[in-house]
Order: C-alpha cells, then structure tokens, then sequence
C-alpha cells in the first residue's frame, strides 16, 4: 500500500504551502527528486502516512517553502503539530540508530507501521525503539508572582519557565524539586501536573507542572542561568516564549488564573 499523505522534512524544516498549511500533494514534486530517507508510519490517529527527508540544499516547489517546525507551531493545527512532531522525531531515531548498540552490528528497520530498528546479527536480534526523553519544565507561584528564568543563550529579553531532563532513576515530581533548587536555590512545596507535549529537537517530552514556593533566597546556577526572579502578574517580561510552548501555556494558565487577560495587555 502507498500512503497518499505525506509531510516532507528538509533537516528540521517542513515543506509547507503559502499560507503556511501542510504541503498537500508533495508526490509529483517529490517523484524526480533524491530523497535522504523515506519512513512510513501511522499518526497517532492511526492514519497511514509517509514522511521524506530531502537535501539540505533542495529548494521548495513554487509556492511553497521549508520553514523552521518551532516556527509553525503556533499556527499548525494540533493534529497537525503531533504528526509533525512524530515524523520529525522517527526521521531523526531511524538516523541515529542504524547501528546496534549492544553489539555494534548493523540494524535494519522492521516492517511498517511499527517504527523499529532490530539487529541484524541473528545471535544478538535486539530491538531498538524511538526513544523520548523527558523533561520536566516548572510554573512556581507566589501568590500573584511566577518564577521565570533565562539561560545565557536565550534571546534577549525572553524569560521563560525552569526546565530539565529527569535524571536515570528519577521521577517527574524528584526531578522538579532537584531542578529548582540546582538552578535557583529555592525550596518548593506543593507539586501540580498542569500538561504534556511533544518537543522533536529532537526527542524530548515536555511535562508541565506548577508548583508553590516554599523558601529560600534566588541564587542563579552559574553557567546555567543568567537571571531568574519573581514576576508579578502585571509586570510580566516584554519576550515571552512561542505561542505553542509549555512556558506559554503555564504563563496563559498564570495570568488567566489571576483574572488578566491573555496575552498580557501593555
Ligand atoms: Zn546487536
């Protein structure tokens, strides 16, 4: 069977129209063209899709253009956004996995729709799957101030919630209060799960939570954060993170909590 769907990837860029909408009939443009990878899959509603990675160096068919998928999110249907996410995040297993990590030899990719790699030394026969790391990213609340925080690489002006890989071993709520406390010092108590969301560059798993301040005085991780601080609901940061974020959604959720509108009026 040939999936009619398919999205098309030029490294983490995806082939849109001009009105910034899945490319709908890519195939014929595609059909003359060298192809870096071609994966069949299933969305997570079940459908049969096809995803292609093309040349760095491949340009667009008219009306149409590569942009950047942190780009689009904000403007993709949710459906949409998942789909890409999961083609995004299987073009990038299917690249990094051809070779077994257990023994060395090389695997092959098993037959669609289960996206997996298994070995091919029939004495080892591992199986490899996509793998998600997750990363817990934290809302704490005092009162009707949040906590925001900037690395030394974000853009500047931009604030946005804490966040960190959860550690080998670790749950989500141990990774939260380890990642407060490495990062500004403070102490949290009561721990909310507020929302989860696929982040493909390239397999993290955002799991958002809030959380209230307990005690203790900021003092910045050196290397790590730049600046964190107390915000009041109206005196928020000018930069916020993109719409589609989970910094966005826990702010959104903050501020509408609070009786303000959304986004903040300035
Ligand atoms: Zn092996």
């Amino acid at each position: 069977m040939t999936p009619a769907r398919t999205l098309v990837f030029r490294g983490h860029q995806l082939l849109v129209d001009g009105e910034g909408r899945l490319a709908c009939a890519p195939q014929p443009w595609l059909a003359g063209r060298h192809a870096l990878r071609t994966l069949d899959f299933c969305s997570p509603e079940g459908q049969a899709w096809t995803v292609v990675e093309v040349a760095r160096e491949l340009e667009a068919p008219p009306a149409h253009a590569f942009h950047h998928l942190k780009a689009l999110l904000d403007t993709l249907p949710a459906a949409t956004r998942s789909l890409a996410a999961r083609a995004l995040e299987l073009l990038e297993f299917d690249r990094s996995h051809r070779f077994c990590g257990q023994c060395g030899a090389p695997t092959a990719r098993a037959a669609a729709p289960a996206v997996m790699r298994r070995c091919t030394d029939p004495a080892c026969g591992r199986e490899h799957y996509p793998r998600v790391s997750p990363v817990v990213i934290v809302a704490v609340e005092r009162g009707a101030e949040i906590l925001l925080g900037r690395s030394p690489h974000f853009p500047p002006g931009l604030y946005s919630a804490l966040a960190g890989f959860v550690d080998a071993g670790e749950s989500a709520e141990q990774a939260v209060h380890r990642e407060i406390q490495e990062e500004t010092g403070l102490r949290i108590g009561k721990l909310r799960y507020f929302a989860s969301q696929p982040w493909p560059f390239p397999h993290a798993l955002m799991l958002g939570y809030q959380a209230e301040y307990e005690d203790g005085d900021i003092v910045c991780a050196p290397d790590e954060i730049e600046d964190a601080r107390f915000f009041h609901v109206d005196a928020l940061p000018a930069v916020f993170p993109t719409r589609y974020a989970m910094a966005n959604l826990l702010l959104r959720d903050f501020c509408l909590r609070h009786g303000r509108p959304w986004p903040p009026q300035r």
